[in-house]
């Protein structure tokens, strides 16, 4: 079957329905009349996120709005707090490991676009990432996120293939224990394979939920140009028993106030349909420049680095429960500073080339594979190191996947604060884990002050005792043991 033809009689049946879930024109109108907040109104809303409930369109176009110095600190700091709040004052770290960079769309701002013929095409084999997987290994990740172009050499059964053989593929030091997917979206039956095989977090993010935006971005006649097939495709997750969901949005597209506005819009129509469970993460990459992609260096609707801190916070504040995700395409300075808004997942030692784990023991990057470009590229030991210092603390944990809490049963506890309890543990037990195999000189001493601080505050707990048995049958070789 033709390639770009193979969802047709999907698309005839989303192009027949008469409208989607985001309706441009409500939500400019639910911002134009929030235009200038007076100070009590935030500091309403802001009440109202104290007590850790999604706000609703009015409420967040409220924040969004807001432009009063005083209260955009008020609006920092309660995201600190609900941050710690949920997830606890931990940094769970991820690596990113391409697959391929084979893609038949043609997105403007993508490096991978079909029309760049400067980008040299390729694909790993199973050996290759088994080498890629290795390195990652050594280095310590312990999560890492697939990422593929849309292609017909990297269809479904091809992607079911890569995740298995990151599984399988082990070293002395242990294995990849979560295996996220970002692809293209995908028909039930498709997703249902990706289940099989045990996937963690399926990430598709919109690009863009202006509607105009995306068709002048992804042209016509490509599957990414249909804009329906992409918005359902987390549904489409959701039916298929694919329950842990990552949303996003590529900041510079279209003005971040319509797009952060239409992320909750998203979020309550997956909440509504799917007993309560909205987006298990959210991502708000900005775009970076890609090679010999011009849209990529002078996006229209740049975002600041103001805008993106507000963004963030307002992002927390509105939907508590789900976790952010800020990646190395960001400056370290930038993310440091987001860090304390509510940024609960990052990834470090970052390598985007398709086979780049492997090529970097050799050059820093492999421009001609890339999708963009990173603007963090700093080592995993650097991070863990620098969240340390942060008095934070660097999680390798994947527990809760692995114990079937997602979906609905994460949403539960997550709603709860309960992550609280397994969390902290988890992540002192994996921390402990990359202090004995990996950590450097430069960082084990700040990694053991992290581990024995984080020990102390769960002295009253119930719990201790059982975590200081398994920090201990850590120290005496065991790995991976998890509450
Ligand atoms: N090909 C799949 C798709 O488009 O859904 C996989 C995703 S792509 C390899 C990963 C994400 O990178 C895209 O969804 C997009 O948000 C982001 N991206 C693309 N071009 C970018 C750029 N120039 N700068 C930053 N991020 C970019
Ligand atoms: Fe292909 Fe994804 Fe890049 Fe678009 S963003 S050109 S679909 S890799």
């Amino acid at each position: 079957m033709n390639f770009l033809k193979k969802y047709q009689e999907e698309f005839d049946k989303l192009d027949k329905m008469e409208k989607d879930f985001i309706d441009d024109d409500l939500i400019w109108s639910i911002l134009n009349k929030h235009k200038s907040p007076t100070k009590e109104e935030v500091r309403a809303v802001l009440k109202k996120a104290e007590t850790c409930t999604r706000l609703s369109p009015d409420e967040m176009a409220i924040l969004i709005q807001n432009k009063d110095k005083d209260c955009i600190e008020e609006m920092y700091s309660l995201a600190h707090k609900l941050k710690e709040e949920v997830y606890g004052d931990r940094i769970v770290f991820f690596a990113p490991l391409y697959i391929s960079d084979e893609c038949a769309n043609n997105c403007k701002y993508c490096g991978f676009r079909s029309s760049n013929h400067s980008i040299k095409r390729k694909t790993l084999t199973m050996e290759e990432i088994s080498e890629e997987v290795k390195i990652m290994i050594e280095e310590g990740q312990k999560r890492t996120i697939l990422v593929y172009g849309e292609s017909p050499n990297t269809q479904v059964d091809f992607m079911v293939k890569t995740v298995e053989q990151v599984y399988k593929t082990k070293t002395e030091h242990g294995e990849i224990r979560r295996a996220n997917i970002n692809c293209a979206p995908l028909r039930v039956d498709e997703l249902k394979k990706l289940k099989e095989v045990g996937i963690g977090t399926y990430q598709v993010f919109q690009e863009t939920y202006h509607h105009e935006t995306y068709k002048d971005v992804h042209p016509q006649g490509t599957i990414k140009g249909h804009y329906r097939w992409r918005l359902y495709s987390m549904d489409r997750a959701q039916e298929a028993g694919v329950d842990d969901n990552g949303l996003g949005v590529l900041f510079g597209l279209y003005d971040w106030r319509f797009e952060v506005l239409a992320l909750l819009f998203h979020t309550i129509h997956l909440e509504q349909k799917f007993n309560g469970v909205g987006p298990h993460t959210i991502s708000f990459p900005r775009i970076t420049p890609a090679l010999d992609t011009p849209y990529s260096s002078n996006p229209k609707y740049a975002v600041s680095d103001e805008d993106f801190k507000k963004l963030i916070a307002i992002l927390r504040l509105s939907i508590p429960y789900t976790g952010l995700i800020c990646t190395a395409r960001e400056p370290d300075k930038v993310r440091k500073e987001v860090l304390p808004l509510g940024v609960s997942q990052i990834d470090a030692g970052t390598r985007i080339g398709v086979g780049a784990y492997a090529q970097s023991l050799k050059a820093n990057t492999i421009p001609d594979k890339e999708q963009f470009t990173i603007e963090d590229g700093r080592s995993l030991d650097d991070v863990v190191k620098e969240i340390c210092e942060m008095n934070a603390i660097p999680s390798f944990c994947t527990a809760c996947y692995r114990a079937g809490r997602t979906g609905e049963q994460f949403m539960k506890v997550a709603k709860s604060k309960f992550v609280y309890n397994y969390c902290i543990p988890n992540a002192i037990f994996t921390l402990k884990e990359y202090a004995l195999d990996y950590a450097s000189n430069s960082s084990l001493p700040i990694i053991n002050e992290t581990i024995n601080n984080h020990l102390n505050s769960l002295a009253n707990k119930p719990s201790y005792p059982k975590v200081l048995e398994i920090v201990k049958r850590i120290e005496n070789g065991e790995r991976d043991v998890r509450l």
